[in-house]
């Protein structure tokens, strides 16, 4: 018979019941971590030939920033965190519209916040799994087949792992899910944007360090933050009646063609994309029925996707997470309960996350210039201290 590679096998005689984590993003090395806590072996494979830095820029507050201090992540967070920095907003053609003091964006979010590049996120949880955790990368499952005991994974090389529970943490386009679960269009609603974001070499010579540029006209978002060197990056959202035609033509010219016209340094840092370092990608939500089959459960966005627009995906990676060791440390032996207790406690947040994520896609991709100028309205009326509180308590009642 052929070998199966227990995930137990450094712990020869252990009574710890063995995880299998899919995926060394922010919802698997969070995985790894509380699993642990609660006793677990674990074993992550990552796609990744080795670990990715920098990334886009995510913010991480209310309960997302919770979930951090649960994990034990916020001292090492907060040394990588980037702050608030002015938002310029402005014309096409680069000239100043208005501007958002830091100060008023830390007063309207509060302090209880942090900004850092998702590779910081993720090097930060690393760190805080590498000296338990096997972590394999340049691996993906072929195949996935389960007994009522046990999860048997093979990977690409013929090797085979045995756990008692599989988690799927790989991301919007879950190879796990698809093996499982069925193919991406059963689960995929396509919201019709497309979403780039990429660091910058060298900080935007046109925006002073401290600033972020952005421009919000009908149906496009552009941001370029100089925040000094190795800190600088872009963003980019725009509508797009077909996003498969803008995958193939690829990030360069796509967000060139959507977003070259620009002026206050956007142009300019266009030219700086870098293949290697580009996030370019349909925005859509997974939404499906159940997150689990047995003993395989889906987590973040492989699970739940809620996009961008929600500017909340990794914070439920994180609190998703957390969660799910805790609930199945309540449960015992009893696997199953315990992946229904924590999808149906988790499930109302996710569905209200996504409903705010299709009702935000107007924020960044106004549908029509009526939009653009309501919301500068309402960004002016933010630097007065009373709409200021107001804007504050609406902040505190979407994070409860
Ligand atoms: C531009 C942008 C800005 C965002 N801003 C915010 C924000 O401000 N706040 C916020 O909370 N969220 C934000 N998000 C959302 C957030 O980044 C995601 O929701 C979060 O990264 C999801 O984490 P995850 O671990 O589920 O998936 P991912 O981060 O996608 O990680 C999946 C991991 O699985 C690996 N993988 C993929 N396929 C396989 C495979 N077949 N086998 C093995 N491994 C595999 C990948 O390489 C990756 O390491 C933003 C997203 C974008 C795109």
């Amino acid at each position: 018979m052929e070998a199966v590679e227990s995930t137990a096998h450094r712990h020869a005689g252990s009574s710890r019941r063995r995880a299998l984590v899919i995926g060394a993003g922010i919802a698997g090395l969070a995985a790894a971590l509380r699993l642990h806590q609660h006793g677990w072996d674990v074993v992550v494979l990552e796609r990744a030939p080795s670990r990715r830095s920098s990334g886009y820029l995510l913010n991480l507050h209310g309960p997302g920033y919770t979930a951090a201090e649960r994990l034990g992540l916020v001292p090492a967070l907060t040394r990588r965190d980037i702050g608030f920095f002015t938002s310029v907003l402005v014309h096409a053609d680069g000239r100043e519209k208005l501007r958002v003091p830091s100060e008023v964006t830390e007063a309207a979010v509060g302090t209880r916040a942090l900004s850092l590049f998702r590779g910081d996120l993720e090097s930060a949880l690393y760190d805080a799994v590498a000296d338990f955790a096997d972590i394999r990368f340049g691996t993906t499952p072929q195949e996935i087949v389960q007994t009522p005991g046990e999860v048997v994974v093979t990977l690409g090389d013929g090797t085979r792992l045995q756990a008692e529970l599989l988690v799927g943490a790989d991301g919007v386009h879950s190879r796990v899910r698809e093996l499982v679960f069925g193919s991406e269009p059963d689960y995929f609603v396509d919201l019709g944007h497309m979403v780039g974001a990429f660091p910058l070499r060298t900080p935007p010579e046109r925006i002073p360090e401290g600033v972020g540029s952005t421009y919000i006209g009908p149906g496009r978002t552009a941001a370029v933050m100089n925040l000094g060197p190795q800190r600088s990056s872009t963003f980019f959202a725009y509508r797009c009646p077909d996003p498969g035609a803008d995958l193939s033509l690829g990030a360069e010219p796509a967000l060139t063609r959507a977003f070259g016209d620009l002026g206050g340094g956007i142009a300019e840092a266009l030219q700086q994309i870098d293949p290697a370092t580009v996030f370019f990608d349909s925005v859509g939500q997974i939404v499906m029925d159940r997150w689990s089959r047995d003993r395989v459960v889906l987590l973040g966005d492989a699970a739940w996707c809620v996009t961008v627009f929600a500017g909340y995906g990794a914070a439920l990676a994180l609190d998703g997470a957390d969660r799910l060791g805790t609930t199945l440390a309540a449960h015992g032996d009893d696997i199953l309960a315990a992946l229904a207790a924590w999808e149906s406690e988790l499930r109302p947040e996710v569905h209200k996350r996504q409903a705010l994520a299709r009702k935000g896609i107007a924020r960044f991709a106004p549908p029509s210039r009526f939009h653009v100028w309501a919301a500068e309205q309402a960004l002016r009326a933010i630097q007065l201290p009373g709409i200021r509180t107001l804007v504050r308590r609406s902040i505190q009642r979407a994070n409860n």
